[in-house]
């Protein structure tokens, strides 16, 4: 097939939630004609609003003016159902987090679209493979990982399945470029480059809150490393209770130690900024963050109540696991090849994740400590915690040679 078959004019969008919404900006912004789809009416039309709203605001702020607004907005339409999407050349699925849905919708647009269109998911963690498998086409599914907010964050994972063609992730990188994104080549795994090793980063954070530590001691650890914001403050503005339901939805993990302080707030309505109240106080209409002592006080609780016994910990420690794990599993990422190089890696976080940019990215930062160091480090702790911190086997390799990640 050539190249050129695959050049996008015009894409639909399944799903008008936070996601959809930004996805479809992007799309229409870099010029491409979007058809809208959702199962629920309303929640299209109140995107349409949202997205004319959001133009209009970019015009009274002088960043496009009113023809370029209209020109935008002309690109958008909704679509009654998926019969009257089947001539585009791309779907980007951005429906709740659930594989069974997202098999359903791709086994039904293969049978619609033409041959050579493109499928994607922007799923933020699930198989791509076993998305692709519900099709008939697997050389053309892709994974489209968007940031939210998709039109604000510069960061887009490509993921490639085991069967995406070269040909589909030309045309996936292309597009990027048009979008004006940084697009990152990555593996399929669960949770791509980005949030795979952002969850062993957070679940050391988590337990810290169990061993002795309060949210606002951790956040303010990690912010002071540069990030800008700790991982407390970030769930904040995600919202505390979207793992929470994915994990009440999946039937699994509800019970785990860690996320118990997470249960509690959200089983309070506490799901973070949206609802004024997360790991921290909002005032009604503001972003602030502002210090909550019942939050500590649910902590303490908690901890409490599973046993453990509490002792102080420093911010040098949090810093410690915090670093270790995400540079830990970033190796990992590396060894199998998920993300090409420790750059890829630099440019995740640095655009997706807040790290700060002085730092130059996780593995660049471990690489000045001198992955010897780390690997020592690595094993005190493994020593200490247990096996959760067994080295990455690349480490130990580099650290061997007297190489760093970059020297890959
Ligand atoms: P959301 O709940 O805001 O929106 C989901 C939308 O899908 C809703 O409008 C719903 O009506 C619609 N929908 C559900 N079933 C449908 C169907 N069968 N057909 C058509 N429309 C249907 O969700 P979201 O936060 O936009 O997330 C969407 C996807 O993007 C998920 O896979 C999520 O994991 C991923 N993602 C989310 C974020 C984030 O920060 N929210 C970031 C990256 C990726």
């Amino acid at each position: 097939m050539s190249q050129t078959s695959f050049e996008i004019q015009q894409a639909a969008v399944i799903g008008a939630g936070t996601m959809g919404r930004g996805i479809v900006m992007c799309l229409a912004n870099a010029g491409v004609s979007v058809q809208w789809v959702d199962n629920n009416p309303q929640m299209l039309e109140q995107a349409l609003t949202t997205v004319a709203e959001t133009y209009a605001h970019n015009v009274r702020q002088g960043r496009i003016d009113q023809a370029e607004a209209d020109a935008r907005m002309a690109r958008v339409s909704a679509a009654a159902d998926y019969a009257s999407i089947r001539n585009v050349d791309l779907v980007i699925e951005a429906v709740y987090e659930n594989l069974e849905l997202k098999q359903k919708i791709f086994r039904e647009l293969n049978g619609l679209l033409k041959p050579e269109a493109l499928l994607a998911s922007n799923t933020s963690a699930l198989d791509i493979d076993a998305i692709a498998a519900a099709t008939r086409r697997p050389e053309q599914v892709l994974g489209l990982h968007f940031f939210s907010p998709a039109h604000i964050m510069k960061l887009l994972e490509i993921v490639r399945g085991a069967q995406t063609s070269p040909a589909a992730l030309e045309a996936a990188l292309s597009l990027g470029k048009r979008m004006g994104k940084v697009s990152v080549v990555s593996g399929n795994c669960h949770g791509f480059i980005g949030n795979r090793m952002l969850h062993p980063y957070v679940l050391e954070a988590r337990k810290m809150l169990l061993e002795g530590a309060y949210p606002q001691q951790v956040d303010t650890a990690l912010q002071g490393f540069g990030f800008a914001m700790g991982p407390f403050r970030m769930y904040d503005v995600v919202g505390i209770d979207l793992e929470w339901r994915a994990r009440e939805l999946a039937g699994k993990g509800q019970d785990a130690p860690e996320v118990q302080v997470d249960n509690r707030l959200c089983e309070m309505g506490r799901f973070g900024q949206k609802s004024g109240n997360g790991y921290y106080h909002y005032e009604p209409g503001s972003r602030q963050a502002e210090h909550d002592p019942e939050v500590d006080a649910l902590v303490l609780r908690v901890s409490e109540e599973l046993g453990f016994q509490r002792r102080d910990i420093g911010p040098e420690e949090i810093l410690e696991r915090c670093l270790l794990a995400l540079v830990n599993e970033g190796a990992k990422i590396l060894q199998e090849g998920i993300a090409g190089s420790a750059h890829d890696i630099h440019l995740v976080y640095l655009n997706g994740y807040g790290f700060p940019a002085d730092k130059g990215g996780p593995m660049a930062w471990a690489d000045r400590q001198g992955l010897a160091d780390i690997h020592q480090r690595l094993l005190a702790l493994e020593t200490r915690q247990g096996d959760q911190w067994k080295p990455a086997r690349l480490i130990g390799e580099l650290a061997a040679q007297g190489k760093g990640f970059a020297d890959r």
